[in-house]
């Protein structure tokens, strides 16, 4: 018997601290679901456990600091517990993390969905043992969802990237792309519908791309627009949500569909990074401005109340004032809701960390803080353009001081007194002011709707 089975008690308990994306989130669940198929429980990282698996990320900055004090957190809890790594970081810079004190055990891409029958064979050591792989081994697709607060669940539709954005590490930490087939997305989906959660968000790195891989080649056997249409049929879901598409992959019919459509919702978040093409080329990016510019006109000719978000990164190689104030100001002139702004920071084996023009950290910060500006500004307006109309919301499960939350199917964030009546329940709603914490306020419709 290992030592770990001679120390972790009879029913051993596993904690899990998970980093980064929704991807990451629903591959956590499918590794603690392996977990709790072997008779292990689950706890909250809080809390004593035998086993903490941390999923790192390699787009979080300062991903080793963090890590570390992650380790140190846990350790600090039990001591003897065992502490395992996995996720991109895991796979990026294996020895790095093998050499962070009290860390056993490190998996690769391939190797994470493992990850119980590593444990059974681990003994604690002075430095963590490392199962890696090359990146081109992890051409095989796992499929994964995850519950998140009782009321929407993040479905894996699609893994990896083909894609050589110049400042990425997502394809060196991932893989190539590759797609669930369509029948066990579905089944995933009756299965989320069965444990009574109204709302699915899409997730994977590139899902627009949803198709290539499946059944093990690279030949597209489904469109995107067909996995779109597909789950719009299934029962018992209320809402999807798109989440993240690159723009060159939205296509029109993906957009009119979801216009006519009862469950997917009017949200998309689509990337921009850049509204200059100088630097949309750098980055090696598969548009231009005007394409964007477009999609998003398409989008609101048929869905004038959709809510668009937008990522940004300020500070790439190569941004001069110029080039930043246009990607300013494009961003100014689109009908958008809301903005992720991200500060460049180089990483290691990307072509875009050997480009020339190197921003100085404090115009990064300084530009980032003017798009988070705009981006406060930009939200408000999106707001206030909703103002008196009615919507559908879907509550949460928290009772954060006094109130509950919940968004619209167009992603406007609502609070209300609280109501543990009103969880994971949809309800018709008047949006009627904007209040000091930027939410919405609202009243429902109906009057036997007013649950208080
Ligand atoms: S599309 Fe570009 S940024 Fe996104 S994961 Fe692929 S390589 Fe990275």
């Amino acid at each position: 018997m290992s030592q770990l089975n001679e120390e972790i008690s009879s029913t051993p308990k596993v904690a899990f601290y998970t980093l980064g994306c929704k991807l990451n989130f629903s591959e956590t669940s499918t590794i603690a679901r392996s977990f709790q198929n072997d008779g292990y429980e689950r706890v909250d990282f809080e809390e004593t456990a035998d086993i903490y698996v941390i999923n790192t990320c390699s787009v979080t900055e300062n991903a080793d600091k963090q890590f570390k004090q992650i380790v140190k957190k846990a350790l600090k809890t039990n001591p003897k517990a065992f502490v395992a790594a996995v996720g991109c970081y895991a796979q990026l810079k294996p020895e790095e993390l093998a050499a962070v004190d009290g860390v056993d055990l490190v998996l690769g891409a391939t190797e994470k969905f493992k990850l119980t029958e590593y444990i059974h064979q681990l003994e604690k050591k002075d430095h963590g043992e490392i199962h890696s792989c090359e990146i081109e081994d992890a051409n095989f697709y796992v499929g994964s969802y995850s519950i998140g607060d009782r009321t929407r669940a993040f479905l894996k539709v699609q893994d990896g990237c083909d894609y050589k954005c110049t400042y990425c590490t997502i394809p060196l930490a991932r893989g190539i792309s590759r797609s669930d087939t369509l029948e066990n997305v579905l089944k995933n989906a009756r299965e989320i519908a069965a444990q009574g959660i109204q709302e699915i968000v899409l997730t994977g790195v590139n899902i627009g791309d949803y198709g290539k891989g499946e059944f093990g080649n690279k030949k597209h056997e489904h469109t995107f627009l067909e996995l779109v249409q597909a789950l719009d049929q299934i029962p018992g879901i209320s809402r999807l949500r798109i989440s993240s598409i690159e723009p060159n992959l939205l296509k029109n019919e993906t957009i009119q569909f979801v216009a006519q459509s009862n469950a997917f919702v009017p949200h998309f978040h689509i990337p921009l990074q850049s509204g200059s093409n100088t630097i949309l080329k750098k980055m090696k990016r598969r548009y231009l401005r005007e394409l964007y510019q477009n999609r998003v006109e398409a989008i609101k000719s048929v869905m004038p109340h959709a809510c668009i978000g937008v990522d940004v990164i300020v500070g790439f190689p190569g941004e001069t004032d110029e080039l930043f104030l246009e990607t300013y100001h494009f961003l100014h002139s689109l009908n958008i809701a809301y903005l992720h702004v991200f500060t460049y920071s180089e990483r290691e084996n990307t072509e875009a960390a050997l480009m020339e023009g190197v921003v100085p950290m404090d115009v990064r910060n300084k530009r980032s803080k003017m798009l988070r500006s705009l981006s406060v500004k930009k939200r408000r307006q999106f707001y206030e353009s909703q103002l008196n109309t009615v919507r559908t919301v879907l509550f949460e499960g928290e009772n954060k001081e006094g109130y509950i939350h919940g968004f619209t199917e167009n992603y406007v964030k609502v609070k209300t007194p609280w109501n543990p009546e009103l969880v994971n329940t949809l309800h018709t709603v008047q949006l009627t002011e904007i209040d000091q914490d930027g939410l919405m306020r609202m009243e429902f419709v109906n009057v036997e709707e007013a649950v208080n």
